[in-house]
């Protein structure tokens, strides 16, 4: 039996739709795979699907069982960590850590950007359509940009004092959220748009290269899919005020929402004083959260 884990992340980072997304040390999945029997079967104290062409960790594994010729069957035990549908990339970590736990039992030597490949398909079943921010930061840690044509996967060591606090609220989110905030971004945006956010995304990816957070927080702005999504998160500007009032850098939706996540310079700002401001920004709209001070995380690995 292979066990391995792998972080929660963030996507998008503001102006980075589909392309950024960091590992963050918040919480993990555990995704153990043993051979067993003849076909693909799952098991979890959790509230996730179990059938496996329904499960990100189970469509991961049945795409590469297939692609490798592997003819025995598994078991997948899952514990999750992260908490689903809130944008902290929970069905992309269980996707990451089968990958990583799949390929480790049959040693089959994949690089980063192939296990990305892998994990990729699982969040088809949970957001529609396949992206790979969430699982590329998954699989490999740090500070990730996706190219898909033809992918690749680039990776960069944030600043060492990048310190975020992501905001959970309290509240239902639908079975299919990915694919219903997906739903309300323009298929067309003005070029003027275009042109702004790929000026935030270039100085963020600046910021991350030069360790300026102040930069970095500057430019978690997005004026294409936020302006969309700002509907389904009322609390955000009265968030972002707070936040960066308590020292927060920038604040942004963490992927498709409903989380929001702050950056701030952590050998500076007291992380904790941002959560509670982000809890009072939620207060405010009679929303209790759940506060997760956290840094970015290492990519998913194989544990004892
Ligand atoms: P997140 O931002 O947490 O990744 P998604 O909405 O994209 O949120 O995915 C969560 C949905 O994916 C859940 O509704 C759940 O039914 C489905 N899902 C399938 N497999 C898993 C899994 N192994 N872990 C978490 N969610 C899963």
């Amino acid at each position: 039996m292979i066990t391995a884990q792998a972080p929660s992340s963030t996507a998008n980072l503001g102006p980075g739709f589909d392309v950024f997304g960091m590992a963050l040390d918040a919480c993990f999945d555990t995704v153990s795979v043993a051979e067993e029997g003849s076909s693909i079967t799952i098991s979890s104290d959790d509230d996730i699907p179990l059938e496996y062409t329904k499960n990100t960790a189970g469509i991961v594994v049945d795409m590469m069982r297939t692609d490798f010729d592997i003819k025995p069957g598994v078991h997948i035990k899952i514990r999750k960590g992260v908490p689903a549908g809130y944008g902290m990339g929970s069905s992309a970590a269980s996707a990451a850590a089968a990958a990583t736990a799949y390929s480790n039992l049959y040693n089959l030597n994949l690089s980063l950007t192939e296990l990305t490949r892998y994990a990729g398909y699982g969040e088809q079943a949970s957001a529609g359509s396949i992206h790979y921010d969430n699982v590329a930061a998954s699989v490999c840690g740090g500070f990730v940009m996706v190219h898909t044509k033809p992918l690749r996967v680039i990776n960069l060591r944030p600043p060492e004092n990048l310190t975020m606090c992501v905001a959970v609220p309290d509240v239902s989110t639908p079975e299919k959220k990915t694919q219903v905030s997906r739903g309300v971004i323009p298929e067309m945006v003005p070029l003027c748009d275009v042109t702004t956010n790929i000026s935030f995304a270039s100085s963020l990816v600046a910021g991350m290269c030069t360790g300026d957070i102040s930069l970095i927080g500057d430019s978690l702005q997005d004026v294409i899919v936020e302006p969309a999504r700002r509907h389904m998160i009322p609390a955000l500007d009265d968030i972002r005020n707070l936040a960066v009032s308590a020292g927060a850098a920038g604040v942004t939706i963490s992927g498709a929402g409903p989380s929001v996540i702050a950056f701030a310079d952590g050998s500076i700002v007291d992380i904790d004083s941002v959560g509670e401001a982000m809890r009072e920004g939620f207060g405010n709209h009679d929303i209790n959260c759940k506060i997760f001070p956290c840094k970015s995380a290492k990519g998913a690995g194989t544990v004892q």
